[in-house]
């Protein structure tokens, strides 16, 4: 069975950003699998929470809605800071996505670029540069060696992309994105799942309008992504499926 792999920052990344390609590949018969570094407590929208502890609770529990309506088949949130990722010790948030590279295993892996992704945020940023690290260090034998010693193997994953896009937002940090190497075209229905998956999040529900006019006006039924790394080297190529040249083994 293929698997896929996708690292974000926050309870809510799953489906803004990368939600309609979880659904896609879920239907071809790809196992999903989402790993979550924080459980977004710094967030400016609450809800009802009075504590951070409270907001965790209620986060955690709209990332697992929201993974079921994305037919996420693992999900997991991380206990790391939000909004801190860029104060969190490099090789704790490596080895924790390493050990989890190794245990998952899967073919290909998403995540944001050192832009930090649409919205330009430095969780993102930071989410990507853990899971880059761990996406190449997962497959030596010379990194962390403790976990082989507790059973675990080897694993290297055949391809790593960020999330991208060909336009920029208005009022935000400037960035630069990496360039689209990948459109994935994921369609009216998955586009509007993953709008209902977002809508999960009701912590979150001051943003609604706004990213459903920021995923809908300009992303429109397409996700867009930059190959970084391929386990087998080769040329760069314009593709349409994450999971092209990729073998089952
Ligand atoms: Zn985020």
């Amino acid at each position: 069975m293929l698997r896929l792999l996708c690292v974000t920052a926050h309870p809510d990344d799953e489906a803004g950003a990368f939600g309609g390609t979880l659904l896609l590949y879920h239907e071809r018969g790809v196992e999903t699998s989402v790993v979550c570094l924080t459980a977004g407590t710094a967030a400016r929208n609450r809800g009802t929470a009075r504590s951070d502890a409270e907001l965790a609770g209620l986060r955690r529990a709209e990332f697992a809605a929201s993974c079921k309506l994305l037919n996420v088949d693992r999900s997991e949130v991380l206990d790391f800071p939000d909004s801190k990722l860029d104060r969190t010790n490099f090789y704790e948030a490596v080895e924790a996505l390493t050990r989890r590279l190794r245990k998952i295993r899967p073919h290909v892996v998403l995540t944001f670029g050192m832009d930090g992704g649409l919205t330009g945020h430095v969780d993102h940023a930071m989410a990507g540069t853990f899971a880059s690290v761990a996406f190449e260090w997962a497959g030596r034998p010379d990194r962390f060696p403790e976990q082989i010693e507790q059973g675990l193997e080897p694993y290297r994953a055949q391809k790593l992309y960020y999330g991208t896009a060909d336009f920029l937002l208005q009022d935000r940090q400037p960035i630069a994105p990496p360039t689209v190497s990948a459109r994935i075209e994921i369609g009216n229905d998955r586009f509007e799942k993953k709008v209902a998956a977002f809508q999960q999040h009701t912590t979150q529900a001051p943003l609604f309008e706004r990213v459903r006019t920021n995923l809908g006006r300009r992303l429109g039924t397409v996700e867009m992504y930059h190959l970084v790394a391929t386990r087998d080297p080769r040329e760069a190529k314009f593709e349409i499926d994450l999971f092209e040249g990729v073998r089952e083994e």
